[in-house]
């Protein structure tokens, strides 16, 4: 069944907390530029910021251009990222991309959806991510957290990350919508996890329509005694 949707002025309660509590929220990728910013949103995909930012300080220090990237060649590149998952098609990728940005854009970072996209190894996903972060645009980029927090809460339903984005982009209010895509992230990554969310510790938990909710760890020792006890009354 779907969840009852969210009114206009529960959204806006919702998105208040986050911005009262985090007001700047901030990538969790290491970066100096638009390019490195980039390259390190390219090589997350299926892999932890912390690996990423792991890898990418032995390369990010010496190479921080598209330029400088194609100096350093894909072997090098392959080497220094071998911890990251998938990381001889994201090498090809990084070299590739760069080519393209040295040879159509001076080098440059392009601040325009349709052209981020053409970028090989470039999606919609990570295209929003560097309009967002680099360029502060109010885009919202649905990533497996957000997809999740989205669906699980009520907040902005959908069966694919772009219909998740469509709902977000239509009830998120404009105020909040730089910063959206980092709330929900960062609540996704430590709070609604997804093996077990810590409805507890949620300062959303009254307007999120997720049934049954994780119980306080109290509660829930609780709740597992009582089973315990009823199994033995049975079996006695
Ligand atoms: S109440 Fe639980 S399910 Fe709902 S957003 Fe918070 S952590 Fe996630």
């Amino acid at each position: 069944m779907m969840p009852r949707p969210f009114k206009p002025s529960e959204v806006e309660q919702f998105f208040s907390r986050f911005a009262a509590a985090n007001p700047n929220p901030r990538s969790e990728l290491e970066y100096k530029n638009p390019y490195t910013l980039l390259v390190a949103v390219v090589l997350s995909a299926q892999a932890t910021d912390k690996g990423v930012n792991k890898a990418t300080a032995r390369i990010f220090p010496k190479i921080d251009s598209a330029e400088k990237m194609l100096g350093f060649g894909e072997d090098n590149l392959r080497e220094a990222i071998r911890t990251i998952g998938l990381y001889r098609n994201k090498a090809k990728n990084v070299i590739a991309l760069s080519k393209v940005l040295a040879e159509k854009h001076s080098g440059e970072v392009p601040k325009d959806r349709e052209q981020l996209e053409q970028l090989p190894g470039v999606g919609r996903k990570t295209a929003n991510v560097v309009l967002n972060v680099a360029f502060g645009l109010p885009t919202i980029a649905v990533d497996t957290h957000i997809f999740r927090v989205a669906n699980r809460t009520g907040l902005a339903p959908g069966k694919t990350p772009r219909e998740v984005e469509d709902a977000l982009e239509k009830i998120v209010p404009d105020k909040f919508k730089l910063h959206a895509h980092h709330w929900l992230i960062l609540h996704g990554r430590y709070v609604c996890i997804a093996r077990k969310p810590n409805c507890p510790s949620c300062f959303v938990a009254d307007l999120c329509r997720y049934q049954p909710k994780t119980p306080p760890a109290g509660a829930d020792a609780d709740s597992e005694r009582k089973l315990i006890r009823a199994a033995r009354r049975v079996r006695s």
